[in-house]
């Protein structure tokens, strides 16, 4: 086998983020399968003692080192893996840097055996303290064999600060779990104590990956996502629907270009994604994949890799807010009180929240590991209205005729949380005051309203034209010579969010029809504003982008308004359909479409 590894000149490692990166056996762990996955290997086992403490095993059968190599491969600054500056950008390794064997050598009882050729001629070295004591020829089959006894031997302050076994073994089979779900190709295997923790078989992808690692009742919760950007940009991967939640940042797993990365830019762009959707303080479960060009991210700012910086933050972190964006839209609803519900969080303590050091010591686990579901809503699950009225302690509405009772009372087997909330009544012809459980509910109608209009209107507009409404006697339009232009140029586009309209001599239009949603009133003040923004909008080029903010402005103009009266009958079919939509929780200005206030803050302000 040829000789790959090469000493990197003095300048280039100086560029290479310097640091230590043996800190406990995880952090030897991490180094030796980054080392197995760059070998390609298909097959990798962990084997561990005492948590790693007293032994670190790891056997891969990917390409192994030739003679030379395996010498080298010690030196401190030899690496296969790069040779110049420039590759630094261009990485498709996991290592780069030609330190970590050197590192762990230097503070360990070191046995290195490997096989680089199909002839099973290997090399075997021994080393104490990063000091060569033996090395001889062996029969090996290819691959490469790393054992690391008694990590920090050498330097005793730093094997005091290695923590229990037990401690040291969730760490190293978070790593292990880490590099797993990014290569679903690849069998692990890690043994503790000659214990089976771990028993991964090759997977043909990384939902069959997740549901072998983080338990299968889990994937009923997970959203498939995928997505492909402009410029190489690529992200795959499950998340979790908002019910699915978490009470850390534990299980939101991203990597970029396979790998494992914690950065404050990914984290909080999962967070975007989310926004709106979890309560403050959880977290969903979420395995992402980044894929991006190389050159457009640098690894090289930390020695363990963790950390990352982007070329083009904003971008990215756009990508990966909208992405997820589009991919929570449709996830059902869960009120937040219901998400808090007392039992689950109780449910929570009692069990759910098992460490990873938990999980691995207690075999049962492993593969079915607890998961942390908000309870679904006592409301939506209950049969009939009697039920959920008796069950909560409801307070009967005033009804005074039977219709207004069958108005007022939720219909539970109708529609989700808004259709089931109980409505009191409408306060100051602009909110609707409801009861939820025990909690005091209100709905800001406009808000709603326009939320409703504009989900229904980007929906139509992307299936093709908005709903039109004939009508009756057409509406002749006398326009300046500005609007008139605005008007023929952008004829097509307003067509398609509804309006129909002919020439009628000289800057005059009729109006036949008008977007559905829109009351006929003031429509031909509307048609006008549409076609100069769409005139000022297609001016920039931007069109496309901006039909949203077009429509949201139809919605505006469609929509109930404050201060107007409803009937009950309005009221419930407002939340009903507030049901239908995605993105319930906000108007698409961002303003809130619904306010809680729980029983104790109102006994609070009574001082009760
Ligand atoms: P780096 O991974 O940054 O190159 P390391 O110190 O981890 O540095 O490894 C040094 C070199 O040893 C690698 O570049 C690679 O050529 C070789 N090597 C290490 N582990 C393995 C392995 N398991 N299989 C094949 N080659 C390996
Ligand atoms: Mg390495």
């Amino acid at each position: 086998m040829e000789n790959k590894i090469q000493v990197l000149p003095e300048d280039l490692c100086n560029k290479i983020a310097a640091g230590e990166v043996v800190e406990r056996p995880s952090s030897v762990v991490k180094e030796l399968l980054e080392n197995s996955l760059d070998a390609g290997a298909g097959d990798i086992l962990i084997e561990l003692e005492a948590g790693g403490k007293k032994l670190i095993r790891v056997s891969d059968n990917g390409s192994g080192m030739s003679r030379q190599d395996a010498f080298l491969s010690l030196e401190r600054h030899a690496t296969s893996k790069i040779r110049t500056d420039n590759d630094l950008f261009a990485l498709s390794t996991l290592g780069f840097r030609g330190e970590a064997l050197a590192s762990i050598a230097s503070v360990s009882r070191f046995h290195l055996k490997t096989c680089g050729n199909d002839e099973g001629l290997g090399q075997e070295i021994y080393a104490e303290g990063g000091l060569i004591k033996r090395a001889e020829e062996v029969g090996l089959p290819r691959g490469t064999v790393i054992e690391i006894r008694n990590l920090f031997f050498n330097l005793p302050a730093r094997r005091k600060f290695l923590r229990k076994e037990q401690t040291e073994l969730g760490h190293a089979a978070d790593v292990v779990t880490k590099q797993a779900l990014a290569n679903p190709a690849v069998s692990f295997r890690l043994k503790h104590n000659d214990r089976i923790l771990l028993d991964l078989r090759r997977e043909k992808g990384v939902r069959e990956r997740v549901a072998a690692l983080l338990g299968r009742s889990l994937l009923k919760d997970l959203l498939e996502v995928e997505q492909q950007a402009g410029g190489d940009l690529q992200l795959n991967g499950l998340i979790s629907q908002p019910q699915l939640t978490r009470s850390a940042t534990s299980h939101i797993y991203t990597f970029i270009n396979g790998r494992y990365i914690r950065d404050r830019v990914v984290q909080h762009a999962v967070m975007d994604g989310y926004r709106h959707l979890l309560m403050k303080g959880r977290y969903p479960v979420v395995i992402l994949f980044l894929q991006i060009d190389p050159a457009l991210v640098d690894v090289n700012v930390h020695p363990t890799k963790h950390e990352v910086r982007f070329r083009e933050q904003t971008l990215v972190h756009d990508f990966i807010a909208q992405t997820l964006q589009q991919t929570l839209r449709p996830a059902d609803w869960v009120s937040p009180s219901q998400a808090t519900d007392k039992r689950s969080a109780e449910a929570f303590v009692a069990g759910n929240e098992m460490s990873v050091v938990d999980r691995f010591s207690q075999p049962k686990t492993v593969n079915e590991p607890p998961v942390d579901y908000a309870v679904p809503g006592a409301v939506s699950n209950l049969p009939s209205a009697d039920l959920l009225a008796s069950a909560s302690g409801r307070l009967q509405p005033p009804a005074s005729s039977p219709e207004a009772e069958q108005i007022l009372l939720p219909v539970a087997d109708q529609g989700g949380f808004f259709a089931n909330l109980q409505i009191l009544g409408q306060y100051h012809q602009s909110f609707l005051l409801c009861q939820d459980g025990d909690d005091l509910v209100l709905v800001d109608q406009h808000a709603a309203h326009e939320r409703v209009g504009f989900e229904k209107l980007k929906k139509s507009y992307a299936g093709g034209t908005v709903a039109s409404q004939s009508l009756l006697f057409p509406e002749i339009l006398e326009l300046d010579f500005r609007s008139a232009a605005a008007l023929t140029d952008y004829r097509q586009e307003l067509e398609r969010l509804g309006f129909e309209m002919e020439p009628f001599g000289g800057k005059s239009f009729a109006l036949k029809a008008i977007p559905q949603i829109l009351p006929n009133r003031d429509a031909g003040q509307l048609l006008i504003d549409v076609a100069l923004e769409l005139e000022r909008v297609g001016r920039t080029g931007q069109l496309q982008e901006s039909i949203d903010d077009i429509l949201i402005l139809m919605a505006c103009h469609g929509v109930i308004r404050a201060n107007q009266a409803l009937t009950p009958v309005e009221c419930r079919a407002l939340l009903r359909e507030l049901d239908q939509v995605d993105f319930k929780t906000n108007c698409p200005h961002g303003r809130p479409v619904i306010q809680r206030l729980t029983l104790t803050e109102i006994e609070r302000m009574f001082r009760r």
